[in-house]
């Protein structure tokens, strides 16, 4: 494969077709680069452009993230999901306004040193920000690196991974603009050389495929073996409340660690091996049981999670220490996952 004229047919094909995304700036910026990296890891573009610029509205530079309160950045994050990610952004951008003036640092060990900066994100800033010759690998690039060597093994093994990595190397090295480079293989794992109906007829790399020469794309790379899924049993109880400023609903707060740490619910709770009792739900919720009115269940599944939900309404649970009333019309700035949001729905709050 000769890696000159590959990286420049795919740099040349990326200048023409590439997406127009609002973190593509001609200059970027390198705050900017970090909030949108950090939010397309594990999600959909389309997703990402729905809270991307809402986002950077509220928190415009990193200073102004450093110093906002985790609530609120996890109420920013809400819909997009592992919100672990949400926590090192905040952290990142702290420990940027700490120990580097507020900038964000160039170099590739620095910027691996921060939280929540892998070695794939390190790259992504290094070179698309900095032009530096940083390689990237994700699944994306994975992908279209094994179909272009035609090798059938799983992305995710440990020698498959390193592999990947040096190929990056190599390409980023012989590229013109690992900038552009990069992103060209990222776009192309996103847009042609998909998982499914990959569109080889519009490939600019097309000429150098060996997967594509012996008829193998489709079985490249094999299937990973599936994670067991955990499977967990919630109960939820709506409780709402008409109140002068507005119909209220009462809310929680989670402990500050495991699975939606720190976001807020409606009182819940949940068991790992069976399901809840009327009894459980009710005292855990301070009502009579005989005041709980079963609405409806749901499933949300996640990469390593199965959760059944029912859901509860009660008339009046008294609010705690924990526990308050909010107004329906400020839970768009409230962190509240999306499991609890289709409990909401059930209870016809939308
Ligand atoms: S020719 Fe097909 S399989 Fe090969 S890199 Fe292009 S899109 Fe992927």
């Amino acid at each position: 494969m000769n890696d000159a004229k590959l990286t420049r047919q795919l740099e040349t094909w990326f200048d023409a077709n590439a997406r127009d995304l609002p973190w593509r700036l001609a200059v970027r910026d390198p705050y900017h680069a970090l909030v949108s990296e950090l939010m397309l890891q594990q999600t959909q573009v389309s997703r990402v452009l729905k809270k991307y610029q809402p986002f950077i509205d509220r928190f415009p530079t990193v200073q102004s993230l450093a110093r906002a309160p985790e609530d609120e950045v996890l109420a920013m994050w809400a819909g997009l999901g592992y919100y672990r990610r949400a926590r090192m952004l905040h952290a990142c951008a702290q420990a940027i306004v700490e120990t580097h003036a507020g900038d964000v640092p160039e170099c590739l060990q620095a910027l691996q040193a921060l939280p929540g900066i892998g070695r794939y994100t390190a790259g992504a800033i290094a070179s698309m920000v900095f032009h530096q010759r940083a390689p990237i690998v994700d699944g994306n690039v994975t992908r279209v690196l094994l179909r272009l060597h035609n090798k059938p093994v799983p992305q995710t093994e440990k020698d498959t991974v390193k592999w990947a990595w040096q190929r990056a190397t190599n390409l980023v090295e012989a590229s013109n603009d690992p900038a552009v480079f990069n992103e060209s293989v990222m776009e192309l794992g996103a847009t042609i050389c998909t998982p499914k109906n990959i569109r080889c007829a519009q490939c600019p790399a097309r000429s150098h495929c060996q997967a594509f020469k012996a008829g193998t794309t489709e079985s490249i790379p094999l299937p990973k073996p599936r994670a067991k899924q955990k499977h967990m049993y919630c109960a939820t109880v709506i409780t709402t409340k008409a109140k002068v400023q507005g119909n209220s609903i009462l809310l929680e707060q989670r402990p500050s660690t495991g699975m939606w740490a720190n976001m807020y619910q409606a009182p819940t709770i949940e068991r790992d091996d069976r399901a809840h009792t009327h009894n459980e739900v009710a005292t855990h919720s301070g009502v009579e049981k005989e005041t709980l009115e079963e609405l409806g269940s749901f499933m949300h599944i996640t990469t390593h999670r199965i959760v059944e939900f029912v859901v509860y309404r009660a008339d009046s649970i008294r609010p705690t220490q924990n526990r308050a009333y909010r107004t329906l019309d400020s839970l768009d700035q409230v962190a509240i996952s999306n499991a609890q949001r289709k409990a909401f729905a059930i209870a016809g709050i939308e």
